[in-house]
């Protein structure tokens, strides 16, 4: 990120240092001197204090040309441990990281999100317990080492940042308003953020995933449910109220299927996972597929039964099956279609796409990146990079943790850290 004016003083100007060193990183003293236009003493004055107080580390590295070393500066990364949690509608992944949100230690498990907020935390507080223990952090220690910064929770439903809770969700009954955050907070007494699954997904993405070197990037979810997240400018759009990039209720020309929300024809309720599902389910019922009847049949006499999901579709038709192939293109084209106008709207550098259902075959992607080039301007495709997650299944907990770590690190807290050391 190119800064041409460096508009930081006194101990701004190490938090401002500290957050490109962050960002930029490994990176030495006349780089830095170069992206800020500061001279060699006043660099030196700044990059002195935030080694002493710990946020950056110093370390040589043997140049690439000739013989000699240089030293290097970058984030502190093992200076503490973050967790990061993924409460999906019905699972839980847990992860402790450290600053660069590298996994050390994570756990998994099924967790009906509908019994509310108590046994469910209750049950998180025992599994970060278990992997806090496991990575060697204990917290009746004087000192304990290593240090939790903080956790970050990402949430299946429109959260309210102000308040740290949920606000009126669709599929998480006893949450309305529910204190996560403050119940989190207090019960570890560390700093906790909360934000909805879909952000804390994008700025995992964002800061140490496939839009890394992105200035701007739209990352889509597309899970039982759909949902964008957006960063303009290295920086997560919330929008006003905190709702920006829920594109899952965008109508869909022609579409009639009633939606959770009241109306018809949404993205999300005929191409999500239970869209594909329930059109999958309706391929068997008529006989229009004989694999998915198959498969149909197979499912129910398992126990407990189980019934068609979007995967069966997806393998059904990389089997070679026309009707879920079909399906599986349509529904492909039908985000492909939402995306192109967004990127029209938005022009971003980088669009990723994540959750579950992109991993039902080549085919959706496919159709997807087609229609999107198709229905976008040649300007806002020419470098366009359409991609899939880095961090796959984990990008929950890796952007919950990510986020911790923006927070806790963020230039107005290094600023005040710089300015407490001095004091
Ligand atoms: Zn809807």
């Amino acid at each position: 990120m190119k800064r041409n004016r460096f508009g930081f003083f006194g101990a701004a100007a190490g938090g401002a240092i500290f957050d490109i060193v962050r960002r930029e990183g490994p990176i030495s003293r006349a780089q830095l001197g170069r992206t800020t236009a500061l001279s060699k003493s006043t660099i030196s004055l700044h990059v002195d204090r935030l080694l002493k107080v710990g946020v950056i580390k110093e370390e040589a590295r043997q140049t690439d040309s000739g013989p000699g070393r240089r030293s290097l500066l970058r984030f502190a990364t093992d200076r503490g441990i973050v967790v990061g949690i993924e409460l999906g509608v019905t699972s839980i992944d847990v992860a402790v990281c450290d600053l660069e949100a590298s996994v050390l230690a994570s756990y998994s498990e099924t967790l009906d999100i509908a019994q509310g907020p108590v046994p469910v935390l209750t049950r998180a507080y025992e599994i970060i317990e278990q992997l806090l223990t496991d990575v060697g952090h204990d917290p009746d220690a004087d000192r304990p080492m290593p240090t939790l910064a903080g956790i970050g929770i990402g949430l299946p439903g429109p959260v309210n940042r102000t308040l740290g809770c949920v606000v009126s969700p669709p599929i998480m009954p006893g949450w309305d308003r529910y204190p996560v955050r403050d119940e989190v907070a207090t019960h570890f007494d560390v700093p906790c953020f909360v934000d909805n699954d879909v952000n804390v997904m994008a700025l995992g993405e964002a800061r140490a995933g496939s839009a890394r070197d992105s200035e701007s990037s739209l990352f889509v979810k597309i899970g039982t449910g759909i949902g964008a997240g957006l960063v303009i400018d290295g920086e997560l759009y919330r929008g006003f109220k905190g709702s920006a990039g829920d594109i899952g209720h965008i109508g869909i020309d022609g579409e009639r299927t009633l939606c959770s929300c009241g109306n018809r024809g949404c993205l999300e309720v005929v191409a999500g996972g239970a869209g594909i599902a329930r059109r999958g389910r309706e391929l068997a019922d008529s006989g229009a597929s004989p694999m998915l009847a198959e498969a149909a049949a197979r499912l129910a006499d398992e126990s407990p039964p189980r019934e068609i999901s979007a995967v069966e579709v997806g393998l059904a038709a990389s089997q070679g099956d026309t009707a879920a192939l079909e399906l599986v293109i349509e529904s492909g084209r039908h985000v492909g279609s939402v995306l192109a106008k967004l990127v029209n709207f938005f022009n971003p550098q980088m669009v990723i796409l994540g959750g579950g259902t992109v991993n039902i075959g080549d085919a959706f992607v496919a159709a997807i990146r087609e229609m999107v080039i198709r229905r976008s301007t040649q300007l806002a495709t020419v470098d366009l990079v359409i991609r899939r997650s880095a961090f796959g299944e984990q990008s929950g907990m890796v952007g919950a943790a990510l986020m911790v770590v923006d927070e806790v690190f963020s230039t107005r807290a290094v600023t005040a850290m710089v300015r407490e050391f001095d004091g």
